[in-house]
């Protein structure tokens, strides 16, 4: 049972770690953000900085060597990094996206032998479902794993897959059954490290989300062993990747939180240093029923990610609830941006003000993870399954 120690004891290790990130943001990633997102470079430095930190690790349990947090304070964490760079928030998550995949449906050896290596970094990766056919569709999708022996061999592309240029493997979801009914039995997902017919293609260009690799991959004839087939059982590729989804939108949900805040912060700065007709904007109440509107948004997304993070965290299905901060927050990050720029007037316009590159982060927010016309659904469907008239 846990005691009143125990919890001062997870709330100042949950204190210190996030006042860490607030450095390394200050320090290490602030400095540096223009440069890389205009020219797209990926930040390897940071990289290496958040390696160390173990944020790669940092839902993963310490038996496995990770940090173990909770999904509350990750949530923290996530929104405090998107609030200063979106893309590098992506380079974490989208990883732990497929750690949790492992961590929740792969065998134990599988979990022993890939999650210290997720952990430290030493193994990055993320998530490979989309292709060009099938997105919100996922059951739609082509690529095809045969077994052979103790290996499979898999054929097919794949496209808008992040993390998979300066990343070494993918959870990658293919059908091992295409003749299967209902489709999803005959879907699979395995754990690909790179190599021989293993290839990516295309680094895709981006409105936003930049630094960040997104890239067209093609498998031809890639072998992958039997025993990266997470769970070591055929046909529950599908189910897995959804079982991961809750988590994911949490994460994305953050993410949302934190460019809304960022651009919360812009303005409520900038309308103070701006003057027009011999006041600072701040006092026109036109910038104040924007500024008003912009801070009830960020302190409502806040509550639902932190609702959603605490239901997971108590193991409650929870996918209403991360529907709720999924849609929400990343509505509030577009409106907020949008909101944001207005106040900047033609400086928001400018890439010299960050506002600019909130207002091209956000719109991905509102696709990537379900997009938010399939959060509306999930909730719909939600509230009628759970409330029968
Ligand atoms: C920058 C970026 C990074 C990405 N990274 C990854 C990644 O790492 N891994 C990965 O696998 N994918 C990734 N994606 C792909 C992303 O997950 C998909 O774009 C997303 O799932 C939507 O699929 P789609 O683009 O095929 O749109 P579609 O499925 O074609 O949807 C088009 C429109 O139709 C709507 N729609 C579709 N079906 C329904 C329905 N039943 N009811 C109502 N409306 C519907 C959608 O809401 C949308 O508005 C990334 C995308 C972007 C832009």
């Amino acid at each position: 049972m846990a005691t009143d120690h125990d919890h001062d004891h997870d709330h100042d290790h949950d204190t210190q770690i996030l006042d860490a990130i607030d450095r390394f943001l200050k320090t290490e990633v602030r400095p540096h953000v223009k440069r890389l997102e205009q020219a797209d470079e990926y930040p390897a430095e940071i990289v290496e900085q958040m390696k160390k930190m173990g944020l790669f690790g940092c839902i993963i349990p310490a038996e496995y060597g990770g940090l173990g947090l909770s999904t509350a304070t990750y949530a923290a964490v996530v929104a405090r990094i998107a609030s200063v760079w979106m893309s590098i928030s992506g380079i974490i998550n989208s990883h732990l996206i497929m750690a949790a995949t492992v961590l929740r449906s792969g065998t134990e050896a599988q979990k022993r032998d890939l999650l210290p290596r997720f952990a430290s970094g030493e193994l990055r990766g993320g998530i490979g479902l989309t292709e060009a056919d099938a997105g919100t569709d996922l059951q739609a999708i082509r690529t095809r794993a045969v077994r052979e022996g103790d290996h499979y061999v898999i054929n097919g592309s794949k496209t808008w897959i992040t993390n998979s240029l300066h990343g070494g493997c993918l959870a990658l979801l293919v059908k091992t059954d295409p003749q299967a009914e209902p489709r999803h039995k005959g879907m699979s997902l395995f754990i690909t490290e790179k190599g021989p017919g293993f290839v990516v293609t295309r680094k895709l260009k981006k409105l936003g989300y930049r630094g960040i690799d997104t890239c067209e991959l093609q498998f031809d004839n890639y072998r992958v062993p039997a025993d990266r087939l997470i769970g070591g059982v055929e046909g529950r590729g599908l189910q897995q990747v959804l079982s991961g989804l809750e988590l994911g939108r949490i994460n994305v949900a953050a993410r949302g939180l934190g460019v809304a805040t960022a651009s919360l912060r812009d303005a409520v700065a900038y309308s103070q240093q701006r003057k027009t007709f011999g006041k600072p904007i701040c006092e026109h109440q036109a910038i104040q029923l924007k500024l008003g509107e912009m801070g009830t948004r960020v302190e409502a997304a806040r509550l639902l990610v932190e609702a959603a993070a605490r239901a997971y965290d108590r193991g409650e299905r929870c996918d209403m609830e991360a529907g709720m901060a999924k849609y929400f927050a990343t509505e509030a990050a577009m409106d907020n941006a949008l909101e944001c720029m207005r106040i900047h007037g033609a400086y928001g316009y400018s890439p010299e003000f960050d506002v600019e590159r909130y207002y091209r982060d956000a719109p991905l927010l509102l696709i990537g993870e379900g997009t938010n016309e399939m959060q509306r659904l999930i909730i719909a469907r939600q509230l009628i399954q759970r409330y029968p008239a």
